[in-house]
């Protein structure tokens, strides 16, 4: 086919956290055909240099508008953008008006823009006066988030996808990254680092790697508090560091003591040979980088299990190296975005958390009408309050808590009877937008514009490409056009997203310094880029300041921390376990996570083909033993049950499980196939610190349907 012309604009993969660069080129074909968009790797962007998944490389396969929400919808009938705008002010309004700022909620997503975080979060916590902003990033990254604050001082990732090229030892926790993050899993094999996966299930991954330690589920921290044991016996510790850049060691190798080796094999049920093994490669390896994501965090305990594997880094001066460090992974593509915004209940805004000073500080720069004067809810105490009646109000955009949340369909059922329940979303049909009163049809991947984080702290661009579908609008504009019904026009009257980026880089500067209190997310130095500069923005990693006006690779390389002191904290850890556990009803634990080719609730990756065809249908995996023992055949289908609900898939029998384990993919929900919500299972147990759920453990059932 001759083609007229080709438009390629660079923006980036919309699904996981890795934020690999994508060239979309639009090719409008002769006559006047439907232009044809194709989709590559951006050779130019640092995150994959040119390379793409399954999932990116099928981005193309996923638009059009069938099944888009493309007006607005008030009690299910469609409405203007003026009714739709005045109901969601107005129910707003009158809610707050009558029982507090307290009675109202934002639920963000990871998926939304940092642009239309800030304003959501502005509008929220500066203008309403409540703290009632969280973030399906909560189920996701909120215990590594508290785990570096606690010991960096801030939630500051130290490392880059660098370190992976030059580490020697890659050791992946909890994380099945030859699926969920395929480009840095590639990194690491074209690096040939030796890969150790401590994982309790065999995966795609620990099929790669060097070696597979099983551990019993929840019992990462034993681990790691049997290696830092290890570590100081055979004199691996860099005291030199520990001396002059950190604190609380001495009662952090107290609580570890008592990890010997045989204690830690038989408390995580492996091989000793194995566990030494690993202790060994671990010791003799200077460039060792953990590489940790979901199935570290999403624990009752997540936020001490992350503290576990730094406190191994801190005692071997393995950090702020080439090669080393303790590297959180995000799931989603803008989960770091959403955490430099404030997007977390329990954050400000800028990093800062809730303190006099910065509640202070962020109200001048904002010329704030009322500010938020402490947290809000996280996740599971938001959706817990919609229940219990003291939050009247919800605006939940971009996400779909009826399927996420544990104990989904308690979530479904609460938001059912709010008052009132506002969702945005580019999809029509979802669990939530059924539990909505008033649905707002949103631009998505491809029509927006703004940036994202991804888990290098590198900022990029996501651009428009495609012209807005329908009446759907952009995030950012929805919440300024209630904003400003609400009487806060003259702070929301922003001409587009590269305004509210300069205004949110200028806070991120505002009074940032030592004196009062260093903050780590700083990009003051983009405060005044053009909006030239802002359309043709390279990629660049935080901070972004006077003093790294080209941006930061690497953080700590001075030993200098963002504490008070400047040392790096040691954080003793006592093992707890899952607070699920079984018992003669629920005689197994159901692990889940995400299959390789689809992507959270399947809304845009259940449109491709190529996508669905790599699992058609809600499956759960099964050990041989528990399949003779409970009378289940490979592809039957059965039925998984918790106190909490059932789930129906179809049984993969596999010894990849271990004998007394089940996992089951997150991906299907009610509204796609009967009774398949596989987070309706889960108990709504959290970490203390973090408030993220123990979506991992679940005490379970199985029976042939
Ligand atoms: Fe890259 Fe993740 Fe997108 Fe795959 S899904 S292309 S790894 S950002």
């Amino acid at each position: 086919t001759e083609l007229f012309s080709a438009r390629k604009s660079c923006t980036t993969c919309p699904y996981c956290g890795v934020g690999c660069g994508v060239a979309a080129t639009q090719e409008s074909q002769p006559g006047g055909g439907e232009a044809v968009i194709r989709i590559q790797g951006d050779e130019q962007h640092p995150a994959n240099k040119g390379k793409l998944c399954v999932k990116g490389s099928s981005l193309a396969d996923t638009l059009g508008n069938h099944g888009r929400l493309l007006k607005p919808r008030l009690h299910g009938e469609d409405c203007d953008w003026e009714t739709a705008l005045d109901y969601a002010a107005s129910q707003f309004r009158e809610t707050i008006d009558t029982y507090g700022p307290d009675s109202v909620a934002f639920y963000l997503s990871g998926q939304l823009l940092t642009e239309d975080y800030y304003v959501a979060n502005k509008l929220m916590k500066g203008f309403i006066g409540t703290g009632n902003v969280d973030t399906n990033s909560r189920l996701c990254m909120s215990s590594a988030v508290a785990a570096y604050k606690r010991a960096l001082g801030a939630d500051a990732v130290p490392c880059n996808y660098e370190d992976l090229d030059e580490a020697e030892l890659v050791v992946l926790i909890g994380s099945n990254a030859a699926w969920t993050h395929p480009i840095l899993f590639q990194r690491m094999q074209a690096a040939q680092a030796k890969l150790v996966v401590v994982d309790p299930r065999g995966s795609a991954t620990s099929e790669m790697a060097d070696m597979h330690l099983a551990i019993t589920p929840g019992s990462d921290a034993a681990l790691f508090n049997g290696l830092l044991h290890y570590l100081t016996e055979f004199g691996a510790l860099d005291q030199g560091f520990i001396d002059n850049h950190t604190e609380n060691f001495s009662d952090t190798l107290y609580a570890a003591a008592e990890w010997t080796p045989e204690k830690v094999a038989d408390y995580c049920a492996v091989d000793l040979d194995e566990l030494l093994a690993f202790y060994e490669l671990f010791r003799s390896t200077e460039k060792t980088t953990s590489f940790y994501s979901q199935g570290v965090n999403q624990s009752s305990s997540g936020t001490d299990k992350n503290n576990s594997i730094i406190n191994c880094h801190l005692a071997t001066g393995r950090i702020g190296k080439p090669g080393c460090g303790p590297f959180s992974i995000t799931g989603q593509p803008n989960a770091m975005g959403g955490r430099e915004v404030g997007g977390l209940a329990n954050m400000l805004a800028a990093h800062m958390d809730f303190t006099e000073d910065n509640i202070d500080r962020v109200g001048r720069f904002w010329n704030a009408a009322k500010m938020a004067q402490g947290p809000g809810l996280k996740a599971v105490e938001l959706f817990n309050a919609v229940e219990s009646g003291q939050i009247k109000a919800v605006w939940i955009m971009a996400t779909n808590p009826a399927v996420s949340m544990p104990d989904a369909r308690r979530v479904a059922a609460a938001l059912k009877k709010c008052p009132t329940v506002i969702v945005s979303d580019c999809v029509a049909d979802t669990d939530t937008a059924r539990c909505a009163d008033l649905l707002l049809p949103a631009t998505t991947w491809g029509e927006k514009s703004g940036t994202v984080t991804n888990s290098e702290r590198r900022i990029s661009r996501q651009k428009s490409f495609l012209p807005k579908p329908g009446e759907a609008r952009h995030d950012w504009e929805i919440i300024c056009d209630v904003a400003k019904r609400l009487g806060y026009g003259e702070a929301f009257d922003y001409q587009g997203p590269a305004d509210i980026f300069r205004e949110h880089a200028a806070l991120s500067g505002f009074e940032n310094n030592r004196d009062q209190g260093r903050r780590a997310f700083d990009i003051s130095a983009l405060a005044t880029i053009s909006d030239q500069e802002y359309n043709f923005f390279t990629p660049l990693q935080w901070p972004v300041n006077a003093a790294n006006p080209n941006g930061t690779a690497r953080l700590f390389s001075d030993g200098d921390f963002y504490t008070p002191n400047g040392r790096a904290r040691f954080v003793a850890v006592d093992p707890q376990c899952p607070k699920q556990e079984t018992r003669d009803e629920y005689p197994l634990i159901m692990n889940s996570g995400r299959l390789r080719d689809q992507w959270h609730t399947m809304t845009r990756t259940g449109r491709a083909r190529k996508l669905l065809d790599h699992s058609e249908a809600p499956e759960v995996h099964v050990h041989p033993q528990e399949a003779q023992e409970f009378g289940i055949e490979d592809a039957q289908l059965v039925r998984v049950e918790s106190e909490k609900g059932q789930f129906f898939g179809r049984a993969r029998v596999t010894a990849s499980q271990k004998p007394g384990q089940l996992f089951a993919p997150i991906h299907w929900s009610d509204s796609l196939a009967h009774n398949a919500t596989v987070s309706a299972l889960a108990l709504p147990f959290t970490d203390p610190l973090s408030g993220q759920p123990e979506l991992k453990q679940v005490a379970v059932n199985i029976a042939p349907l």
